[in-house]
């Protein structure tokens, strides 16, 4: 149980920084369909005050619920439509419970029975830490400020018989900790599905063998490059790079020394490229990349550096192998097809032309 809780969970600062980004809609949406439902039951509460309070505090509870805790709440759900009052509104979550407890500490005060409405505090710590959608530290922030006030005010301001006392802080202390443990669980889960859904998201757009990105994330860079190229009005380059002859690494050494082989080309590309430049396999031994932001002249100086590397490295176990390449710039009218076509024409004259090749289209 403990290993499945705490163990390899690397949850650094970057890891916490998306997983709040991705949890804040959800949270909004928590927070406001919470706070309304609160306002809501606190305009009941407010028309039952009658039969819960004694005739004479009766006006002033009423008053108090329905007017300042019920819109207190609304006023929260409202301030979930503008996120970047995000952070007030999580300050004003935060004094909420203590606000409520206030009212019911001050509403109580002088009555004989007073202890009997220490109930509806179990309930505003458990809201706190379990509904609200607050996250642990800040509800644990809230009960912290709510329970003090509450052991203070009954401890030295009212005191409740020792009996009482002794009952009501062994029920808050339940509460706390029920509720903690609850918020705590629920949190630890929530980040291991986020982490989960991480992994997820990696290995679908990532080639096992290699590391590199595989197509399907090649689709979504082409579409976001576009895009970007079409809007801003620049190019960038895709180069088709395939291995010549390589059935033959297959064929004379087996299998794996082949994929030995992709590992190892696929490092010297990565040695070879700008940290801008994306780098996919396309599939196959044949690969993708991507250089944003270059001209004609660049793109061939670069292709051919890359090609002349590849050409003088002695690869373990094969020696040395040559590819061809198909270069391409974006244009302003292309679409995937068309820029993937241009390539792969360029990449055919390459083989053609004798392999070893760089050709533009
Ligand atoms: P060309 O110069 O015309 O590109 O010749 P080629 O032999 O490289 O071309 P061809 O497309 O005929 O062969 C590609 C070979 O790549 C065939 C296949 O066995 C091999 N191959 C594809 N994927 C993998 C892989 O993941 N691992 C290994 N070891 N081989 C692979
Ligand atoms: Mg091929
Ligand atoms: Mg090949």
């Amino acid at each position: 149980m403990k290993k499945l809780l705490f163990s390899n969970i690397v949850f650094d600062k970057n890891v916490s920084e998306r997983y709040n980004k991705s949890i804040q809609a959800f949270t909004l949406i928590q927070i406001r369909i919470i706070t309304i439902l609160t306002g809501i039951l606190y305009i009941v509460y407010s028309q039952i005050d009658q039969y819960i309070f004694p005739p004479n505090i009766t006006n002033m509870a009423s008053a108090i619920h329905l007017y300042l805790i019920a819109p207190f709440g609304f006023f929260i759900s409202v301030l979930t439509f503008f996120p970047k009052y995000f952070k007030h509104m999580i300050n004003l979550l935060i004094l909420a419970p203590i606000f409520a407890t206030f009212a019911n500490l001050f509403l109580v005060k002088d009555l004989e029975v007073f202890p009997i409405y220490m109930i509806e505090i179990y309930l505003i710590i458990f809201w706190t830490f379990n509904i609200s959608g607050l996250k642990l530290k800040q509800s644990s922030l809230s009960v912290f400020f709510l329970s003090m006030i509450t052991f203070i005010y009954y401890y030295f301001i009212l005191p409740l018989p020792k009996e009482l006392f002794i009952m009501h802080t062994f029920w808050m202390l339940s509460t706390i900790s029920f509720g903690f443990v609850g918020a705590f669980l629920l949190d630890r889960l929530s980040k291991i599905n986020f982490i989960n859904y991480e992994k997820l998201q990696n290995l679908a757009v990532t080639d096992n063998l290699t590391g590199l990105y595989n197509r399907t994330k090649l689709d979504e860079v082409l579409n976001y490059e576009l895009d970007r190229s079409k809007r801003f009005n620049y190019c960038f380059s895709f180069l088709l790079i395939d291995i010549d002859h390589f059935k033959i690494v297959n064929d004379t050494y087996g299998h794996q020394v082949g994929d030995d082989f992709l590992i190892e080309f696929t490092t010297l590309i990565n040695n070879n490229s700008r940290s801008t430049d994306y780098f996919f396999r396309w599939g196959g031994e044949e690969f993708v990349v991507i250089c944003p932001e270059v001209d004609k002249e660049n793109i061939l100086i670069h292709a051919e550096k890359l090609r002349q590397k590849i050409e003088s490295h002695k690869f373990q176990s094969i020696g040395n192998k040559t590819v061809s390449i198909g270069v391409t710039l974006s244009r302003s009218d292309d679409s995937i097809d068309s820029l993937v076509k241009r390539a792969d024409e360029a990449l055919y004259k390459a083989k053609n032309s004798g392999r070893n090749k760089i050709v533009f289209e």
